[in-house]
């Protein structure tokens, strides 16, 4: 397989590095890493979709305002995975699966840009986007992203254990070198999503962490701004840290098996497309910051 990484949002909250860790001026530059993976026998898998062409157009529409002037949201529509899609010389409707980590607002826009793709998500967490309620529940599960999804397929935990890990059961139509691995904890369905490259494995860890120095070195650490942001999006705080323990000890005890990497850190997605350049420059990383 071939995995490219792309960024399919870019968020700048006030802040700057007091979130990022690297920006001088007023605002943070986050990223949304996606994966876009060529498969020999099941075509494009697209793995989470960051915004979409439709947040783009009509963001009013689809995001809540709270998010929006939180996370200071660029929307821009070359950053989205149609885009970027188009841009890579395949057909969108090549991308016959999208594998999510989770259905918050910066995870699921770009869903309704492939409607014939099979999704596949944890059935924990559709059933908590669909039951989703209270100031937070409302402004981070966004119905119309997903609404009009064809093909969902739901999973269960349940399959063969990865690095001491759970994963669900085999994901139906997809090649068994990808994996859906249960990470709750910032919700009740959140799930990390491993692939086998033939060249070590990768897991992408969607939420469960959000700074690159929480993992890979024996001192963890988080900026201010990414720490308060995580306890304010978790549904179950012991789960949360108790997952996110063990993704450390992960980077540390597999570190030549497993490249770990999460959903919003520009620096960890730079390194990687640096390892696998696939995209031009701009449109690689992009955003403002
Ligand atoms: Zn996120």
């Amino acid at each position: 397989m071939r995995v490219h990484h792309l960024n399919c949002g870019c968020m700048c909250p006030i802040g700057g590095a007091w979130f990022d860790g690297f920006s001088k001026g007023l605002t943070a530059r986050l990223v949304c890493h996606c994966l876009l993976v060529e498969t020999e026998r099941h075509g494009l898998v697209l793995v989470d979709t960051g915004f979409g062409s439709r947040d783009v157009a009509v963001p009013g529409e689809r995001l809540s305002g709270f998010f929006r002037a939180f996370n200071n949201i660029h929307f821009e529509h070359r950053l989205t995975a149609l885009e970027q899609v188009r841009q890579l010389g395949f057909d969108p409707a090549d991308v016959r699966h999208i594998v999510l980590t989770h259905l918050d607002f910066d995870h699921a826009g770009g869903l309704s840009d492939f409607p014939e793709a099979r999704v596949h998500v944890l059935q924990r967490e559709y059933d908590a986007a669909r039951g989703s309620h209270g100031f937070l529940g409302h402004r981070r599960y966004r119905h119309r992203q997903w609404d009009e999804v064809r093909h969902w397929q739901f999973h269960e935990p349940g399959g063969d254990t990865w690095f001491g890990f759970q994963s669900a059961r085999e994901l139906v139509g997809l090649p068994p070198e990808i994996l859906l691995i249960p990470l709750t904890g910032h919700t009740h369905g959140h799930a990390g999503v491993a692939l086998d490259t033939g060249d070590g494995w990768l897991l992408h860890a969607g939420d469960a962490y959000f700074y690159r120095d929480e993992v890979g070195q024996v001192e963890r650490h988080c900026t201010p701004g990414l720490a308060f942001y995580q306890r304010l999006m978790e549904v179950d705080r012991s789960a949360r840290l108790a997952n996110q323990h063990r993704l450390w000890t992960l980077s540390l005890e597999h570190r030549s098996e497993v490249t770990l990497f999460c959903s919003h850190d520009a620096r960890e997605l730079e390194r990687l497309q640096s390892r696998s350049p696939s995209l031009a420059p701009q449109a690689a990383v992009g955003g403002a910051g």
